[in-house]
């Protein structure tokens, strides 16, 4: 496998003598391939230019020297050749040396066809093509959610890579875009994916952000597709401006790129760049982002973003590729604007050769899951054939940014180890305060709800006028001083206990209808809603049995007497409570352990 590059330089019109030009190198390329015994090949153009015409005239001249190759393309905000930016348009030929190697190129136009439609063919394909190893994609700027898309792709053979970009054009902030193919012509709105396979062809590939999580966290409250309306109720636009002091004028863009969303999805993180903010508050996403997503503000530093890159670049540079195609965000290159455009990917300049371009989003399978990228920059490394030896003493690593950690970094750590330590406290705060919540309504000793709390809930039910068909039950243990005089407080208490489960477990038989609390030291109120006075009678007294068949160590047995009536509309709070307390009374008077109505 091998990669030849040829590109044209003029920016403003691919004049003819440029097109001869590259005519004359085409049929100079096609007899070495013919002397070489070359025949499986594949073009791919980047080109910053996005008009039709040109972009036609490049084609044509491939397809004239070379009408039996597959080519395909996409615009781009920059090319790049060997880790180094090169011209306007930029062609990477790659040869297969390998009999078994297969490519194929599909061309999927979105005008013509929906999300859901595409993925199903993919699918299809790829079982059609047992040999695919990898799916290199380009996408236009997707109009909608490219979500929908990935989710779909995901379900694809586990052992498939899937890399690939979205087309850009050389103004960053603007959505126009094009993809084209030799089977598909010039499209504005359309996926080509290119299938690579076969037994021996081999790839890998990186993914390196760098970019930290800065400070608080925040929930997406409202998002539709790329518009992000709201983070934790607030206007998305509101947010950069208190946090990072960023005006709503012609510079959000520029100064938001230093600043993207930072978020975990299929166990990936990931970056949103804000593209604009718009007159309602909302911010224009450079891809879409779904509600419950916890998002930080992040922030850029090259420090780290250097160390990810020599990390990575290591483990593509013993993957020993034949060559490398990148894909890096173009706000990686605004960022980089100090340096040079490509500063971050020198490392991976020993390694192979490689071409790319600077897109506007980039893909990447991982753990199975295919994720639409921002402000990332993906590498995938392509081999025919067993690896080779590797040389010793390698390279790389890029100029040590690291000795005098600038101000600015520092203070970027000190935001976000301050407001972990305030989220952390935060938590704990919260924690304590639902303790103090079911503190102020619950009974300590016996886990129903105390005298103020189920009163409470008696009164609003008094005071819904429409729900009214309600009955309470007032419990009272029969002769409870003996028990405390005879076996102390301590048994006295394990009755009250036990007979608080009974309730406790009546109540989870009557799930939402029941409602028992403590009234005083071994009296009880049950509300029982939906419920007439002689179903409510019934209940009482499978409770009164209950307990009366609960037997104690020392106590043996004990009763309770109960006194149970309907609520009325006449009633308040007094009406009720004195007339549940007469019919108490009543049971107690003519014997206990029984249930007396009135
Ligand atoms: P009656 O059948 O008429 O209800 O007779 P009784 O002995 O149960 O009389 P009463 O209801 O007036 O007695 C309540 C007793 O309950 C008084 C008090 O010492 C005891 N008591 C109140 N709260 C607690 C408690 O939390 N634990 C224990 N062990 N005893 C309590
Ligand atoms: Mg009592
Ligand atoms: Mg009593």
């Amino acid at each position: 496998m091998k990669q030849f590059m040829f590109e044209c330089s003029n920016t403003d019109t691919l004049n003819f003598t440029n097109l001869d030009k590259l005519n004359i190198k085409l049929t100079e390329f096609k007899s070495w391939c013919l002397a070489n015994n070359i025949s499986k090949m594949i073009f791919q153009v980047y080109s910053e230019i996005l008009e039709k015409n040109t972009i036609n005239k490049v084609c044509s001249t491939i397809e004239n020297v070379f009408p039996d190759a597959p080519y395909m393309g996409c615009s781009t905000s920059g090319n790049i050749t060997d880790c180094q930016l090169s011209q306007a348009i930029t062609i990477a030929c790659t040869i297969f040396e390998f009999p078994s190697t297969q490519i194929k190129i599909y061309h999927y136009n979105l005008d013509d066809e929906v999300t859901d439609s595409i993925t199903w063919k993919i699918l299809e394909q790829a079982k059609a093509n047992p040999w695919l190893k990898a799916i290199e994609l380009f996408f236009t700027i997707p109009e909608h959610s490219s979500t929908r898309f990935c989710d779909g792709l995901s379900e694809l053979r586990s052992d498939i890579q899937i890399f690939g970009g979205v087309a850009c054009s050389d103004d960053i902030t603007s959505d126009a875009s094009c993809v084209f193919s030799k089977d598909g012509g010039y499209s504005e709105n359309s996926v080509v994916a290119v299938f690579y396979g076969g037994n021996d062809f081999y790839v890998d590939s990186i993914n390196v952000t760098g970019w930290k999580p800065l400070g608080r966290k925040f929930h997406v409250t409202k998002s539709d597709g790329c518009i992000l309306y709201e983070l934790d109720g607030i206007p998305a636009y509101d947010v950069y401006h208190k946090y990072l002091n960023i005006q709503n004028d012609e510079n959000f863009f520029y100064n938001t790129l230093e600043f993207p969303l930072f978020y975990e999805h299929n166990g990936t993180t990931i970056l949103r760049t804000p593209v604009a903010s718009n007159a309602d508050g909302s911010i224009t996403m450079t891809s879409d982002m779904d509600i419950g997503s916890v998002v930080r503000i992040s922030y850029g530093d090259p420090g780290t973003i250097i160390e990810s890159i020599n990390e990575d670049s290591k483990k593509l540079y013993e993957f020993q590729p034949d060559l490398l195609h990148i894909f890096s965000c173009a706000a990686r290159r605004t960022f980089w604007t100090s340096k040079e455009p490509t500063y971050e990917i020198y490392p991976f300049k020993n390694i192979s050769p490689s071409s790319g371009f600077f897109s506007h989003g980039e893909f990447l399978r991982t753990k199975g899951n295919l994720n639409q990228h921002n402000v990332t920059l993906v590498i995938a490394g392509m081999r025919e054939g067993k690896k080779k030896e590797l040389p010793s003493g390698i390279m790389m690593a890029n100029e040590k940014v690291l000795s005098k950690i600038p101000l600015v970094s520092r203070l970027a750590t000190f935001i976000s180890v301050t407001s972990l330590e305030l989220e952390e406290i935060n938590n704990q705060l919260g924690l304590a305060n639902d303790k103090l919540k079911t503190a102020a309504i619950i009974d300590g000793m016996t886990g129903l709800y105390n005298r103020k709390e189920i009163q409470s809930q008696i009164e609003k039910k008094l005071a819904n006028t429409s729900n009214q068909n309600f009955s309470v039950a007032m419990f009272d243990i029969d002769n409870f001083k003996q028990v405390n005089d005879t076996y102390g407080h301590q048994e006295g208490d394990a009755v009250i206990i036990a007979f608080a489960n009974i309730l406790n477990n009546e109540h989870a038989s009557y799930t939402e209808k029941l409602s028992a609390g403590r009234w005083g030291g071994e009296e009880f109120m049950l509300l029982l809603n939906d419920t007439d006075v002689s179903a409510a009678a019934l209940i009482a007294d499978l409770i009164r049995q209950c307990f009366a068949n609960t037997s104690f160590p020392a106590v043996r047995t004990q009763t309770v007497s109960i006194g149970v009536t309907q609520a009325n509309k006449d009633d308040n709070i007094d009406t009720l409570c004195t007339r549940v307390d007469t019919a108490l009374y009543k049971a107690k008077k003519t014997g206990k352990n029984k249930v007396v109505v009135i």
